[in-house]
């Protein structure tokens, strides 16, 4: 079997238990043997007013919360290359480092696939890359088809069907990095909600102290 190389990109600021959560029922469903979680630069579209945390805090942070899963691991391969993390940049890169042979899988969250238009060259990332869509609330499985027949006005037949097989039921978990970053400011505990080495890390830096 060709080599399958599994991206979850995102800003994870911070990482928590709902990316992990649908990593592994993602992992499960498709039978991968590995997830590569990739912090992205923050792309300009996160409205939150506060600034996000330091790129390396971040990575960190993702580090730190797959160590010891045994099927996720991290690339800084965005964050190494600076700018705006423009995926349709980062295929190129893996398609390019891992051959032709390889087969590319990206993962989002259902909040996101309204937005698949917009991405730079979107048409080119969606051949390239199979899109794997995770249920998120409020999106759920069946939810998500009004969003898939808005996707038809965008891409071709082929590419929104090749969209809709990707989209896959995983367990509904309501958590954000937003009602995260909220809850520490508010000096509410985030324990539980992203596992504990990342509760200790954000403490031990004092990330997103309120001001
Ligand atoms: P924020 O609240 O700052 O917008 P977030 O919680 O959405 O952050 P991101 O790092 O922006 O986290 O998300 C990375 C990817 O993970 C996105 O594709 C997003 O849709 C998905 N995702 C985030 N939280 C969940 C969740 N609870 N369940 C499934 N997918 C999720």
């Amino acid at each position: 079997m060709s080599e399958r190389i599994v991206i979850f990109g995102g800003t994870f600021d911070p990482i928590h238990h709902g990316h992990l959560i649908a990593a592994r029922a993602v992992a499960e469903q498709f039978g991968f043997e590995k997830i590569t979680f990739m912090p992205t630069m923050v792309p300009p579209h996160k409205s939150d007013a506060s600034p996000p945390a330091p790129a390396a805090d971040r990575l960190e942070m993702v580090r730190l919360a797959v160590a010891d899963s045994g099927i996720f691991d991290v690339s800084d391969i965005e964050l190494q290359r600076g700018g705006p993390s423009y995926t349709f940049e980062t295929l190129v890169a893996l398609r390019r480092r891992y051959g032709p042979e390889a087969e590319l899988y990206w993962i989002i969250g259902a909040d996101m696939l309204a937005e698949l238009p917009t991405w730079r060259r979107a048409g080119d990332v969606v051949e390239m890359a199979r899109i794997i869509t995770a249920a998120r609330p409020p999106h759920s499985r069946r939810t998500v088809s009004t969003t898939i027949e808005s996707l038809r006005a965008h891409f071709t037949i082929e590419q929104v069907e090749r969209i809709n097989a990707g989209v896959v039921e995983t367990p509904l978990i309501d958590i954000s990095s937003t009602r995260i970053r909220r809850r520490l400011i508010e000096g509410k505990s985030v324990r539980y909600l992203t596992p504990e080495s990342v509760v200790d890390y954000i403490r031990k830096q004092d990330l997103y102290a309120s001001k």
